[in-house]
C-alpha cells in the first residue's frame, strides 16, 4: 500500500476533543484509502492519504446510474489498549457479494481487510476508549466511468473513511415504529440482499412518513403479500417470545429480500450460547398485534452495527397502534447487547473467534 501521511493531522489534544464530543459520522479521521479499478488493469495498489474531498466529472456514472455499494463496520478498543475489529471478514464477503449485484468488481477479500487494518493502524488514536464507543469504519465503492452511457462502468473507485461513535444509547428509550404498508424496501430478484445506496434512497419517503405518523423509524413488511415482517430502517428485528430460560427469541428469516446483517447472524449465536432457543422464521404483522395483545411476544429489537442493539417499544400502521412491553428495554433484550458489546471490546471471552487484532 502506498502510504501518504497527512501533515495537518490533528494535534493529540485536538483530536481527543473530536472524540470526546461523541455523536456519529460528525468527524472524520486524518487519513482515508483509495483503490481504483478498472476493466483494462484491474485494482490499482491502494494508498492510504489525508482526508479530503475528490473531484469527479459532471458525467461521473454513479451520478447518473447509482451504481454504488457500502459497508459498515467497527474498531474496538480492548481492555490492553490493544484495536480489534468485529468480524471484518463476514463485511468483506458481502461487499464482494453487493459488488456482484450492482455489477461493480469485486474486491478480494485480502485487499479489503489490508485497507481496513492499514487505516486502523494510522488513525488508532482515533478509537474511543469507552464501552458502547468505536470508530465506525466506511467502505464503499462507486461506478467511476465518465458518460451518460447506460452500462456497467468499466472503471470504479473504492474509499474508505471511519468516524469516531460516541455511546448515544439511551436505555430509558424504546424507538417507535410506523410499519409502512405504503412502500416497498424490497422484492425477489431486486436489490434487497445487496448494501447499496440505492436501497436507502428509495426508503427515505417511508423515513420520512414515519416521522409524519410521529414514529423514529419505519418498518418493511415484504412486497408480495405484505403481511410477513422484514427489517426496521437499516437494521434487522428480533422478536423474544416468553420470559426467563424458556424464551425464544425469533428473527425473520432470509427469503432473499432482507439484509443479511452480520449483528443479526451473530445475534443468532450469542441467545443460543445464553440458553435461550433461536428462531429464524415468518412473522406477519398479525402475529406481532396478536402476539403483543396475548403477551406471547414480551420483547422487541432491532440490531445493526451502528446501534449494535435498540428496544423496539410502539408499533404504529393502518391497523392500529400496539405496544410492547413497558416502553423500557427488556430484561433479554439489555442481557443479548450487553453480551454481544462485552465481546466487542474484550471483557467476555471471544468462542467464536470474531475479533480480528489490529493493532
Ligand atoms: C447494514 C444493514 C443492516 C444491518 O447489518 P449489520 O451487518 O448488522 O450492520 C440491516 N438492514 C439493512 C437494510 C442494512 O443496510
Amino acid at each position: 500500500m502506498k502510504i501518504s501521511l497527512n501533515p495537518q493531522a490533528k494535534d493529540v489534544a485536538t483530536r481527543d476533543a473530536l472524540v470526546a464530543e461523541g455523536g456519529f459520522g460528525k468527524y472524520y479521521t486524518d487519513h482515508m484509502v483509495v483503490c481504483e479499478w478498472s476493466e483494462k488493469d484491474g485494482w490499482s495498489e491502494p494508498e492510504l492519504k489525508p482526508y479530503g474531498p475528490i473531484s469527479l466529472d459532471p458525467a461521473t456514472a454513479v451520478f447518473h446510474y447509482g451504481q454504488e455499494i457500502f459497508e459498515g463496520m467497527k474498531a474496538y478498543r480492548q481492555p490492553d489498549k490493544s484495536i480489534a475489529l468485529f468480524r471484518p471478514e463476514a463485511n468483506a464477503k458481502r461487499f464482494a457479494r453487493s459488488a456482484k449485484r450492482l455489477a461493480l468488481p469485486e474486491m478480494p477479500e485480502s485487499l479489503f481487510l489490508e485497507t481496513v487494518e492499514t487505516l486502523v493502524q494510522h488513525d488508532g488514536g482515533w478509537v474511543p476508549n469507552k464501552v458502547g464507543e468505536s470508530l465506525y469504519l466506511r467502505p464503499f465503492m462507486f461506478a467511476t466511468e465518465v458518460g451518460l452511457g447506460v452500462r456497467p462502468s468499466n472503471k470504479a473507485l473504492y474509499m474508505l473513511i471511519a468516524t469516531p461513535v460516541g455511546a448515544y444509547f439511551d436505555p430509558s428509550k424504546a424507538v417507535s415504529v410506523w410499519i409502512s404498508t405504503e412502500y416497498v424496501r424490497a422484492a425477489l430478484g431486486g436489490t434487497g440482499e445487496a448494501k447499496c445506496g440505492g436501497n436507502y434512497a428509495a426508503s427515505l419517503i417511508a423515513q420520512k412518513a414515519a416521522a409524519a405518523q410521529g414514529c423514529d423509524q419505519v418498518v418493511w413488511i415484504d412486497a408480495i403479500e405484505r403481511r410477513w415482517v422484514e427489517e426496521m430502517g437499516g437494521m434487522n428485528l428480533y422478536f423474544v417470545k416468553g420470559t426467563g430460560a424458556d424464551a425464544t427469541v425469533m428473527t425473520p428469516k432470509l427469503t432473499g429480500t432482507l439484509l443479511p446483517g452480520i449483528t443479526r447472524d451473530s445475534i443468532l449465536s450469542v441467545a443460543a450460547d445464553l440458553g435461550y432457543k433461536v428462531e429464524e422464521t415468518m412473522i406477519s404483522i398479525d402475529d406481532w398485534r396478536d402476539g403483543v395483545a396475548s403477551g406471547l411476544i414480551t420483547e422487541i429489537f432491532a440490531c445493526g452495527t451502528a446501534a449494535v442493539v435498540s428496544p423496539v417499544g410502539q408499533a404504529k400502521s393502518t391497523m392500529g397502534t400496539w405496544v410492547t412491553g413497558d416502553g423500557q428495554p427488556g430484561k433479554i433484550t439489555m442481557q443479548i447487547r450487553n453480551a454481544l458489546l462485552g465481546i466487542q471490546h474484550g471483557e467476555i471471552a471471544d468462542t467464536h473467534k470474531w475479533m480480528h487484532a489490529v493493532i
